[in-house]
């Protein structure tokens, strides 16, 4: 008996040390996964021992984005055991224990009981989570929040003005559950010409970056729009595990979050 005990506090002990991250936005489509798959992949290579955690009920792509699909996790006493991906970042996914789908009918309590068990893993090692939220500002989304406290969040927003209202939303959430935000990252921020790699800003710049400093809340940086993100993520190969630009433009934006 004292044995079980004992395995129960260094359990709880390992879960208090793990510093949870979660990144957020007030709509779908602005590349929330797409910014937590390469945040992950980032600050694993930064040296941070790191997880990913997809919440995302509404559409969990994180098995696609880690080039693991169809995956599924084991189990170890009732505890899932993270699946490996080519990354060094172990991953769970609510899509991995439901039918796709299925999850779509989950009010608030039942997701943040369903986030629970990916969350209180077996992640070993693994030292910070990067969690992947359901699109939106709402009751699940608070629920999830409020039930797992994390340690700060990251906001995704495009540059358009609708995009920002709705990532005001999102600040507004996590100021409400006193989670501090750790920033804003711009996504599909300017183009990236396929050609000569160049960036341009058919729709100006600085937007969001204004709107950060406007709120006070840190600007974490720009992802321009960039095919290369989209095929590669499609491919299941995260740009920033590679050298490219793409690469390098995560790589700040995880040397920031890791500070
Ligand atoms: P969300 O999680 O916010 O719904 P996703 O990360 O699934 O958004 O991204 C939506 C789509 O946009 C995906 O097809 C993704 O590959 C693509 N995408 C995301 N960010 C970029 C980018 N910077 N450049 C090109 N395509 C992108």
């Amino acid at each position: 008996v004292a044995g079980v005990a004992e395995v129960r506090i260094a359990r709880t002990q390992s879960r208090v040390r793990r510093k949870l991250i979660a990144v957020a936005s007030g709509k779908g489509g602005v590349g929330k996964s797409t910014v937590s798959a390469n945040l992950a992949v980032a600050l694993a290579k930064g040296g941070r021992a790191t997880g990913l955690v997809d919440a995302d009920i509404y559409g969990p792509s994180q098995p696609v984005l880690m080039g693991v699909a169809g995956t599924r996790p084991q189990a170890r006493d009732k505890t899932l055991i993270p699946v490996p991906t080519a990354y060094d970042v172990p991953l769970l996914s609510m899509g991995q224990l439901v039918d796709p789908g299925k999850a779509l009918a989950w009010r608030g309590p039942m997701a943040g009981g369903a986030l629970g068990q990916l969350i209180d893993a077996d992640w070993g090692e693994i030292d910070t989570l990067v969690l992947d939220l359901p699109p939106g500002t709402g009751d699940v989304q608070l629920t999830m929040v409020q039930k797992h406290k994390p340690a700060g969040a990251v906001i995704v927003c495009t540059p358009q003005d609708l995009a920002l209202i709705d990532a005001r939303r999102a600040i507004d959430l996590f100021a409400k559950t006193d989670v501090p935000i750790i920033g804003i990252v711009e996504n599909m921020a300017g183009y990236a010409c396929p050609e000569c790699g160049a960036i341009s800003d058919p729709f100006g710049r600085g937007g969001a970056e204004a709107a950060a400093q406007e709120m006070g809340v840190p600007f974490l940086g720009r992802i321009p729009l960039d095919i290369a993100i989209r095929t590669q993520s499609d491919a299941g190969t995260p740009p920033a595990s590679g050298n490219g630009p793409q690469a390098r433009a995560f790589g700040k934006i995880g040397e920031k979050v890791a500070d």
